[in-house]
């Protein structure tokens, strides 16, 4: 069984590279570096290019953090790149050595960035140490497309990908807090094959995806509906939901926390942190026949009391 080709690999990859070297030049602000360059700039030359080209390792073109290191002739190259060059200087080949490059350890030290995401919002100005960390958490930091069907790499801010889903994986979009949705799947004994679906939801200004996917648990069959939020957890927290599947007088009711979309749907699925329906139950909840799965999963989204202590934990109901 291939349950990957199921998934939505919405790595990060790529999201977390270092930005084009020209929103540092444009925002760096670097202390004393007209004393680095020991004169006051050429004009029409900002000094922090130059500091900014020469924190960038001539190799990769990334940011380069300690240790940073250099050769014999003052060529540097990040720490990451100096394990894969054999012991040789990538500019004069000569032998590499293990030297520090303290002083543009030290450069590196007093300046000061704009978070990356500040065109999206983010006013965070941080040593440039520490800015890595920040843009790796930032809130401004772009979701990655939500979709569960198929790989997508799409990347943006909520409105955005609300449109995104809408236009490119004509993901069904409903108005209100309460649903009533039908599942229908002609051979419920495939479960490798997408048996997933996604819908989006919009109340309370916000929108909500969810999610019913079918996968393997254990060696049984199992169906599993949940719903995530399109923004961060700490919003996540303000809103409830219920959802409840059944027929023939019995029911299964699942209320929960929506999970924030910075929390891949296969995270949560595999935290089974959603309505799981064993399949001998779908079968029955589907009706006489057991040839077809028909569920209908009826469901409400409501905005929590504040209470500031809940949430704290993220649920990981596996064993
Ligand atoms: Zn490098
Ligand atoms: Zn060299
Ligand atoms: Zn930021
Ligand atoms: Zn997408």
């Amino acid at each position: 069984m291939d349950l990957d080709s199921v998934e939505c690999v919405s790595s990060c990859d790529g999201m977390d590279e270092d930005e084009p070297s020209h929103l540092h030049h444009q925002f760096a602000k670097l202390h004393g570096a007209a004393a680095l360059n020991g004169a006051t700039p050429a004009p029409g030359i900002s000094p922090t290019t130059s500091i900014n080209e020469l924190l960038e390792c001539p190799v990769c073109t990334n940011s380069m953090y300690p240790p940073i290191h250099q050769c014999h002739n003052g060529h540097t190259l990040c720490s990451s790149c100096k394990t894969k060059v054999q012991n040789r200087c990538p500019t004069c080949r000569q032998e590499l050595g293990d030297i520090r490059c303290l002083a543009l350890e030290k450069v590196a030290e007093s300046l000061e960035l704009p978070c990356k995401h500040s065109s999206l919002g983010c006013p965070g100005i941080f040593p440039y140490f520490s800015k890595h960390l920040h843009e790796s958490q930032c809130n401004f930091r772009p979701y990655n497309c939500p979709y569960a069907g198929s790989e997508c790499s799409v990347t943006g801010d909520i409105p955005f990908l609300v449109t995104h889903l809408r236009d490119d994986h004509k993901v069904d979009m409903h108005t209100g807090c309460t649903f009533n949705h039908r599942y229908v799947k002609s051979n419920p004994r495939e479960v490798e094959n997408a048996t997933w679906m996604l819908t989006v939801f919009h109340c309370f200004g916000q929108y909500f995806c969810l999610h019913f996917e079918a996968f393997q648990l254990g060696m049984a069959p199992v169906y599993m509906a949940f719903l995530r939020f399109m923004g961060d957890e700490t919003d996540a927290r303000n809103y409830c939901y219920s959802l409840e599947v059944g027929a023939n007088g019995r029911k299964l009711i699942w209320e929960g926390i929506p999970r924030s979309i910075r929390d891949g749907h296969r995270k949560v699925r595999e935290s089974h942190d959603g309505l799981i329906i064993q399949r001998n139950m779908a079968l029955f909840f589907s009706g006489s026949d057991r040839k077809e799965l028909k569920l209908r999963v009826t469901g409400r989204i409501w905005k929590e009391q504040q209470s500031s202590e809940s949430g704290v934990c993220i649920p990981n109901l596996c064993s």
